[in-house]
């Protein structure tokens, strides 16, 4: 799984609006591996949408620009190519899986016919076969009365079997990576749990490297081999699921966690939200972007940019905690 398929360098995207600039992805640097499936997380407006987006050049330009950094998908550069390079690699090599189906399903399209599109170009495939390949795959992603599904409308379809679809669509076509973006955040816990469940399936069967962008950690626990923790437009830390639940380094990652209920939470205690709203893309703060936010800041935070340091070979967080002067605290104590 070592092999990189993609690698984001110092990506910087910013917005021209009527108030300024906003500065919505600040120096964003990760990589996916074959096989794996990388978590970004991070509250709404924490950049993690606009940094996917980014990969497939979606967010429109303008009123957005590329300030910097490169994405380097199979050694070429994403960034610069043209929109008709672009359309050879939208749903062909890296799918997308959106938050809500309908903006991408044709509403005007039968279900069936949607997904016979991945065959589109198929000579050596009859019109019989196509369908039969659809209904295997309406099959495959747990659709059961296929025959009929295959026959309907999206709009005739419930949430959760318009997710499948979707799910089929993106990953059937056997793209090298799909980036999944909160996939299943209008959908009940237990059509969620499903849902995630044909994805992980079929992202094992097949071996896609995933992109898994959502505000819930549940999520990430569930599906993720790595994470990346985004916050103000950066990244402030990141490592394997392991490291960010059990060794979490960085005061953010900390209060999303205490944020979130867990199997082994207490019925009667509190979960604890973040206090506070995310800083101002518009004029980002100068120190660390969560010090306004941080019941651990020091004075140094409000005034210089955390450095990274490194945990350990996969662990790295941004946060001055971790400079060998810090005070000690239960984030920066060291581990027996
Ligand atoms: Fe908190 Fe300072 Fe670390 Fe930022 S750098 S997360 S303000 S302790």
């Amino acid at each position: 799984m070592d092999e990189k398929l993609l690698e984001v360098k110092n990506l910087t995207f910013s917005f021209h609006t009527y108030g300024g600039v906003v500065k919505a992805v600040r120096d964003v640097s990760f990589d996916l591996k074959q096989g794996e499936v990388l978590g970004i997380v991070g509250e709404s407006g924490c950049g993690k949408s606009v940094t996917s987006q980014c990969i497939l050049k979606l967010n429109p330009e303008p009123p957005g620009f590329f300030e910097g950094g490169e994405i380097l998908y199979k050694g070429q550069d994403i960034v610069k190519m043209s929109e008709k390079e672009m359309r050879a690699i939208r749903g062909k090599e890296i799918g997308f899986i959106f938050q809500d189906p309908m903006t991408s399903l044709n509403p005007t399209m039968k279900v069936g016919k949607q997904i016979e599109e991945i065959f589109v170009g198929r000579k050596d495939m009859t019109a019989a076969q196509k369908k039969e390949k659809a209904l295997e795959i309406l099959k495959l992603v747990g659709i059961s009365d296929g025959e009929k599904r295959y026959n309907q409308y999206p709009h005739e379809l419930s949430g959760g079997m318009k997710q499948r679809v979707m799910i089929a669509i993106a990953l059937v076509g056997k793209p090298s990576i799909v980036i999944a973006d909160e996939p299943t955040t209008s959908l009940d816990v237990t059509i969620e749990a499903q849902i995630l469940d044909v994805l992980k399936n079929l992202q094992k069967e097949m071996n896609t490297s995933v992109i898994m962008i959502t505000h819930d950690l549940g999520v990430i626990a569930k599906m993720c081999d790595r994470v990346v923790v985004m916050y103000g437009g950066k990244i402030v830390e990141r490592g394997t699921v392991d490291e960010i639940f059990y060794h979490t380094k960085h005061p953010y990652t900390k209060g999303l966690l205490h944020s979130i209920a867990r199997l082994d939470t207490d019925k009667n205690q509190r979960l604890e939200p973040i206090e506070g709203t995310p800083p101002d893309l518009f004029a980002p703060p100068k120190g660390c972007p969560f010090a306004a936010r941080c019941e651990y800041a020091m004075e140094i935070c409000s005034k210089l940019p955390p450095e990274i340091y490194h945990i350990s070979e996969q662990h790295e967080t941004e946060c001055w905690l971790h400079h060998e002067f810090a005070p000690e605290t239960d984030l920066n104590r060291k581990e027996a």
